[in-house]
């Protein structure tokens, strides 16, 4: 058997250390949540002390009443903490402190009669299935971790409800006490054990959330959301990683024509909603197609996996169609735009990022010496005297 003092001291101390940890990262980050979490782990600590000083002082509004506010507490902050990142739909908070406030009067006036325990333990499941439900609307990356916090708050949830269940039955005579000491013991083990496991949980899908934010920001363009530079080529590479040998890849590299003029005649704020613009129409071609990226000031990429040559002459002829099919309208103002394209492919047994790019690149500079608003796929110098305005 558990031997229940030395485990209470366990969780005591691990809660401690886990709430000290929890309020430097505030001290340092500056984001509630972690102030919540920490409150969190106080208020679970000091209703355990309080329940312990019962066989010490008899002062049952301290060791009673205050020790149910404090657990009902602990769920609470939690719930307060998660609130901001998850989707779930805004509740309003008012009413949430009323009912809280509300349960805390009734507590009063019940602490001393076997009612209030009964009382904690339902308020204190139905705030965890609300955490559990609130988890599961939390985007996170570390699913894992999020699926073991989801069923750590359903668990808790149930324990407290077969706590109710038993002390009920305790209370109303139906069963000895002797009989149900050793489930009531083994609840309160499972409950220690949940709220330290949730503590040591959380700030583990936190961090690995804002991880995974910050990778994200250094691999897109904040402007257009595509993938910049950086992000674009450690995606290619992942991908070419484990494409078939003798499959294509191929590279389109398009930039926007003559958007200096753009810029001079409309102002750079036309000129930075023309990018989101033109990011827009690559975005929903190719969402489902190919790596897409802006490379450049207005300069874009798209990366075709087991594409050839022609397959992507198709896709970047649609593409220049698509934003010539209407103007770009903004603040009152109707602007044609146009792209030029050069493409290149190679085989993945072959293929050198840095060729592939440069390949394409003198075909964009192909396009553009040809007249705009085209797509070059050869290297023919002959182009250069070709009509201005033909799609190659
Ligand atoms: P071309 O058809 O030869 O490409 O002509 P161009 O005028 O587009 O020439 P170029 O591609 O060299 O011009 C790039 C211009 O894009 C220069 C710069 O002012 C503008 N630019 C680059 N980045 C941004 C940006 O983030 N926002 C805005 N508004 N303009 C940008
Ligand atoms: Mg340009
Ligand atoms: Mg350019």
């Amino acid at each position: 058997m558990l031997h229940l003092p030395t485990l209470i001291s366990l969780c005591f101390i691990l809660n401690l250390f886990i709430a000290v940890f929890f309020f430097s990262v505030y001290r340092y980050k500056k984001q509630p949540c972690y102030l919540f979490f920490a409150t969190a782990c106080c208020s679970f600590i000091t209703a355990i002390a309080l329940i312990g000083l019962r066989d010490f002082i008899e002062f049952p509004l301290l060791t009673h009443f205050f020790a149910y506010v404090f657990i009902i507490l602990s769920p609470l902050l939690v719930i307060l903490g998660l609130i901001p990142q998850s989707q779930a739909p805004a509740i309003k908070l008012t009413p949430l402190y009323y009912a809280c406030a509300m349960c805390c009067t009734l507590l009063l006036a019940v602490y001393l009669i076997d009612a209030g325990q009964i009382i904690t333990s339902i308020i204190t499941a139905v705030l965890f299935s609300y955490a559990a439900y609130l988890m599961i609307k939390t985007p996170s990356v570390a699913v894992v971790q999020q699926r073991l916090l989801v069923a750590c708050f359903t668990i808790h949830s149930v324990v407290m409800l077969l706590q109710v269940v038993l002390l009920v039955l305790l209370y109303s005579s139906q069963i000895s006490q002797a009989s149900l000491a050793f489930g009531l013991q083994l609840l309160l083990v499972t409950h220690l054990f949940l709220t330290t496991a949730t503590a040591l949980i959380l700030p583990f899908i936190k961090f690995a959330n804002a991880e995974s934010r910050l990778i994200n920001l250094a691999n897109h363009d904040p402007l257009t959301q595509l993938l910049n530079r950086r992000g674009f080529f450690r995606l290619c590479k992942k991908i070419t990683k484990t494409a078939p040998l003798n499959s294509r890849v191929s590279l389109i590299m398009l930039d926007i024509d003559l958007f200096k003029q753009v810029n001079d005649q409309y102002g750079h704020e036309t000129g930075d909603e023309a990018i989101k613009w033109i990011a827009q129409h690559i975005n929903e071609l190719f969402f489902e197609l190919g790596v897409t990226a802006r490379i450049g000031g207005e300069e874009f990429a798209i990366f075709l996996n087991q594409q050839n040559l022609a397959q992507a002459r198709l896709l970047a002829q649609k593409l220049c169609s698509s934003i010539n099919e209407y103007p770009f309208y903004f603040n009152g103002n109707s602007i044609a735009l146009s792209v030029s394209a050069g493409i290149s492919s190679m085989l993945v047994r072959e293929l050198n990022m840095q060729a592939l790019l440069l390949q394409a690149d003198k075909r964009l500079y192909l396009a553009k010496e040809t007249g705009r608003n085209k797509v070059v796929t050869h290297d023919e110098k002959s182009l250069l005297t070709k009509a201005p305005t033909a799609i190659i």
